[in-house]
């Protein structure tokens, strides 16, 4: 048995954890980075990255089919889906090769192994320990199913099987309208295949804004995407050539295969944070604003803690609590802050709060909806969509801006100057000074802040 010791130990290399290291050993930390499996996590090698390049592969499809409309010849001879799966995998291996290079010129110690909590200050991988006063739980998350749901990898599969599908299938259940389920409906609709999608709540996106679904749900019903909302999963069987769904109330549906999309649980079962008295709820671990876990020691970061689950948010956490160990100043994150997006064709970006999260919070608001059909590369791109913009309601005009909620192609790259409106407690006739650069889809941001100042350029109510 051999014992190391480093000035902070990080049990799982995903996003959360591998920011956590590079920014501990920036700031001279000697750093132990431990990683059962691949450092990047599930965004590199099962999430962000490899859903992206499907998403590409699958626009490029649509390009290709609809060439014709702006007057190009092309022929659309179908999906090579081994050749997708190759340029996904390039695609992810160059990122994990230039990741893994970035950590080892930062002097981090990766150690490749399952790893357990073995006391506030040690984590043991096999008869190794590795002791340090600051522990980093980053142990991230896998897909959830629902109960007496089993998950066979070839008819009912998730996220994980998706990704590695060695051909396009003809038709598809996708058990959930969130983020994951509505990316992989664009993305086998592109690919020529018949998609339904379920979702117990009303819309889809049930965490976006109401208005930014609508404008989803009529897109994805031009492109065929079907889906049955408020619809509540009973039961799957196997058929002769798929799997035959039932749902609440009797309504079946049969397809070749069912994706489960119902979310993520955190990894933590078995792991000896409960053992070592790190407090927990419902599996995640329980931090405090600046993610300080029950044990002075021990911090957490990711989808191992209940805040939202995106790679960004792991990066500003594993940032937050390098910082924090090294005695910088740091202050909680404002999670409302932190932009969210869904790359579907159409693409769902926002950031701040919701109409509905605004009334719940008692807030009274003004708001604009800006439709793409007046911004001229919109139309130049054929892309539908809107830009939402709410403001606080005050007695002389429209306050600050609280949220910013766009849909359209490519509106993702938008999001981050609305990030800087929103972080920046912007009022809309701050906005409206800045001129934004003509003919792009950044003007649907100052359009719609000049009309919420009341000097509206091209839109008109
Ligand atoms: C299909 C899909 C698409 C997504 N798309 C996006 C997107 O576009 N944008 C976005 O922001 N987010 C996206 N996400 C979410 C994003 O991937 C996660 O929020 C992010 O990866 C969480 O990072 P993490 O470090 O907390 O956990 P993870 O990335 O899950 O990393 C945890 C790591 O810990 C390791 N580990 C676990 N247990 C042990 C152990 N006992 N010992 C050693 N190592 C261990 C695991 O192997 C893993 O590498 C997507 C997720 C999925 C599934």
């Amino acid at each position: 048995m051999a014992e190391a010791s480093y000035d902070i130990v990080i049990l799982g290399g995903g996003s959360g954890g591998y920011a956590c290291a590079l920014r501990a050993a920036e700031l001279g930390m000697r750093v132990a980075l431990i990683e059962k499996d691949k450092v990047g996590g599930t965004c590199l090698h099962r999430g962000c990255i490899p859903t992206k390049a499907l998403l590409h592969a699958a626009e490029v499809a649509d390009h290709s089919r609809d060439s014709a409309s702006v007057g190009v010849r092309t022929s659309f001879d179908g999906i090579d889906a081994t050749a997708v799966q190759s340029y996904k995998d390039s695609v992810v291996d160059r990122l994990y090769k230039g990741l893994q290079s970035t950590i080892a010129s930062r002097k981090i110690e990766t150690i490749i192994g399952d790893g357990r909590l073995e006391s506030p200050t040690s984590v043991r991988v096999g008869d190794d320990v590795y002791t340090a006063p600051q522990i980093v739980l980053a142990t991230g998350s896998v897909p959830r199913s629902l109960p007496g749901l089993s998950i066979d990898g070839s008819r009912v599969i998730t996220s994980d099987d998706a990704l590695v599908l060695d051909r396009v299938p003809s038709s598809v259940i996708i058990l959930g309208g969130g983020v994951i389920g509505v990316e992989f409906a664009s993305v086998w609709r592109s690919f020529g295949a018949d998609v339904t999608i379920v979702e117990m709540l009303p819309q889809l996106l049930p965490l976006e804004d109401e208005a930014s679904a609508k404008v989803l749900q009529r897109a994805f019903r031009r492109r065929g995407i079907g889906y049955d909302l408020g619809a509540r999963f009973e039961s799957v069987s196997p058929s002769d050539d798929g799997v035959v769904v039932t749902l609440a109330g009797g309504k079946t549906l049969a397809a070749e295969l069912l994706l489960v999309a119902v979310g993520r649980g955190p990894v933590s079962d078995g792991l000896g944070y409960e053992e070592a008295g790190v407090e927990m709820e419902r599996g995640f671990v329980k931090v405090d604003p600046l993610c300080r876990t029950s044990v002075p020691s021990v911090s957490a970061v990711g989808d191992l803690i209940n805040t939202p689950q995106l790679a960004h948010v792991g990066f500003g956490e594993g940032i937050l609590v390098a910082e924090r160990i090294a005695g910088l100043p740091v202050v909680p994150i404002d999670y409302d802050g932190v932009p969210r997006i869904t790359y579907s064709d159409p693409e769902v970006a926002s950031v701040g709060l919701t109409a509905a999260q605004a009334a719940e919070r008692g807030i009274e608001t003004v708001e604009v909806n800006y439709p793409l059909g007046g911004n001229g590369k919109s139309v130049i791109l054929q892309t539908q969509g809107s830009a939402k913009v709410l403001a606080v309601k005050e007695p002389g005009g429209p306050g600050r801006v609280i949220g910013v909620h766009l849909v359209g192609s490519r509106v993702g790259e938008l999001i981050a100057e609305a990030q800087l409106i929103y972080n920046w407690d912007a009022e809309p006739s701050d906005v409206a000074q800045l001129i934004h650069p003509h003919p792009t889809q950044s003007e649907i941001i100052g359009e719609a802040h000049l009309a919420l100042a009341g000097k509206p350029l091209h839109f008109h109510a």
